[in-house]
């Protein structure tokens, strides 16, 4: 048994095996071919290389799990060579000049929704077999065989470090845990840990190579990996997990009750999310509504900037899925360390300073506009409100308000329907907290962004490992921040929230009721506990 310190995100155990994650694997990039009929042969290549693979694989699970079981092999082998599936993909090549990877995963994409959609069962059943087929298609065609069938089942995810664009694409329902070589406790990567409610480890010195394949255990209480774990520890962690799995059934009692004090105050609790595949986990822990919907993952997921119908499509499932419940759409925060090569944004010394969020909505006002007619029309769809990020002053408010009007105007000249959205800002730079009184009369509420709050008013750096140690999001100039922009919201009639990681933080839940934080927004998975906290507090004795 090895074990290795890293920086824990979380609490919780994991148990699984190790899957060493290489950059760029999971990606499908589209890019131009100039030889199509080239790579229509790599594709053939690929698909006869996927059927030999799953011809081996059949063949060795008839003896060890039977003829029956081992029979799904042969069906994919069949949808391998069905002729709708293999002409759509030499079609997407050969009409739109593209590489294999992208056409199987476009083809396997469209066939994946229409069985979805199927009444007849067994044809549902069909559509995770598409997935898997498109999987091995890519595998091979990437030149690798044996990693995929690595994310067939749950596993613990080891990288150097994960940028927010990689671990948006990860298959999150085959992910244990995070564990990174690099990275800060504070960064995107690990809230993304958060989010999905996994043990993650920051910071493990852990050689990769070393420990691929290998079964781990992770403790996220004493931020320990241990590989190849002893059989007692094993067992003492085997029982920890049962343990976790039974307080969380019983947090689970807590669905559907209100969260109110016993002296009668009412907080809402709101749920962080980065897309709509986040909605499930919302759903389940029985989120009043989103609090902060990170919309800057559409466009990291994608290699070139999603569209108004592509974006109107997901704010939409997301309006329709929380049905009336409110869903506040963050505009993009991109930059810093949320880069997209599209956006083509210059180097900069200091990028978390830099041109980032609301500064490229407002240099770049078609990428702004775009996104705001798809909120806008989504928001005929459900009760949506709209945030923007980074706010340093009053002009930025104001000047916000000339494009949402314009955006407003001519969806009227074009009879488009749209909702009332409220619109607020978050309150993420010292700049905001000083001008909040001002601030306040502009908009319709606050959102308090504390991991950049922290970032920009004790001036460290989030990204930077060296200093987790100095970022104290405790700090009294933080909470004094906190209280101020409170009593300015609640002085101008509109209400204050707090969408940073602190929002979740339990040991403080009862000083923001007591500071009359009116809302407070966390990842799905902190809901319940926080909830168990309001329902046992009396705010007038605190
Ligand atoms: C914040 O800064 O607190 C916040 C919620 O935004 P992000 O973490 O996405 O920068
Ligand atoms: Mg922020």
């Amino acid at each position: 048994m090895r074990t290795f310190q890293g920086k824990s995100v979380g609490n919780g155990v994991a148990i699984g095996k190790i899957y060493v994650y290489k950059k760029g694997e999971q990606q499908v990039k589209r890019y131009r071919v100039e030889d199509v009929d080239a790579e229509v042969a790599r594709f053939t290549k690929a698909q006869e290389t996927s059927i030999a693979q799953l011809q081996d694989l059949y063949e060795k699970s008839v003896k060890s799990i039977g003829e029956a079981s081992a029979a799904i092999f042969e069906i994919h082998q069949m949808m391998l060579q069905d002729n709708g599936f293999v002409e759509a993909i030499e079609n997407i090549v050969t009409t739109q000049s593209v590489n294999a990877e992208y056409a199987v995963a476009a083809t396997a994409d469209n066939f994946y929704k229409m069985f979805s959609d199927m009444e007849d069962d067994y044809m549902r059943e069909r559509a995770a077999d598409v997935k898997d087929i498109s999987e091995r298609l890519l595998a091979v065609l990437n030149g690798k065989s044996a990693g995929m069938d690595a994310l067939k089942e749950p596993v613990i995810i080891a990288a150097d470090d994960l940028a927010p664009s990689e671990t948006v694409q990860l298959d999150k329902d085959k992910v244990l845990a995070f564990v990174t070589v690099h990275g800060s406790l504070n960064s995107h990567t690990a809230i993304l840990a958060r989010t999905m409610n996994i043990p993650a480890l920051i910071g493990t010195p852990v050689a990769l190579d070393e420990v691929d394949g290998k079964l781990a255990v992770i403790d996220g209480a004493k931020g320990i990996l241990y590989v190849e774990p002893e059989e007692a520890l094993l067992k003492t962690m085997q029982h920890r997990r049962k343990e976790e799995e039974e307080t969380k059934a019983l947090l689970l009692t807590l669905r559907g009750k209100d969260n109110i004090t016993l002296d009668g105050k009412k907080v809402q609790l709101y749920a962080n999310i980065g897309n709509s595949k986040d909605l499930a986990m919302v759903m389940q822990n029985d989120a009043g509504g989103i609090g902060l919907f990170r919309s800057e993952f559409l466009y990291l997921e994608k290699d070139d900037y999603p569209t108004e119908e592509e974006q109107f499509a997901v704010y939409k499932t997301v309006a329709e899925t929380m049905a009336g419940k409110k869903v506040i759409i963050r505009t993009l925060d991109i930059g810093a360390d949320k880069q997209a090569d599209y956006f083509q944004l210059a180097h900069e010394e200091n990028p978390a300073m830099g041109l980032r969020a609301i500064r490229i909505c407002l240099t770049r006002p078609e990428v702004f506009k775009t996104q705001l007619r798809a909120i806008f029309r989504a928001s005929a769809y459900g009760t949506i409100a709209i945030m923007y990020p980074m706010i340093i002053s009053v002009e930025e408010v104001r000047k916000i308000k000339e494009i949402v009007s314009e955006v407003k105007k001519e969806l009227d000249r074009q009879g488009i329907a749209y909702g009332e959205v409220e619109q607020g800002i978050m309150i993420e730079t010292p700049a905001a907290v000083m001008m909040s009184d001002e601030l306040a009369k502009e908009v319709d509420f606050f959102s308090i962004g504390t991991n950049d709050l922290t970032q920009y008013t004790l001036a460290i750096d989030r990204q930077n490992p060296e200093l987790d140690d100095f970022y104290d999001s405790h700090h009294p100039a933080i909470l004094r921040m906190i209280q101020t922009v409170v009593d300015n919201a609640h002085r101008a009639g509109i209400w204050a929230g707090i969408c940073g990681e602190l929002g979740a933080d339990t040991s403080l839940t009862q000083t923001f009721l007591k500071m009359g934080v009116d809302e407070l927004s966390v990842s799905p998975g902190r809901i319940l506990p926080i909830r168990k906290i309001i329902l046992e507090t009396d705010v007038s004795k605190q």
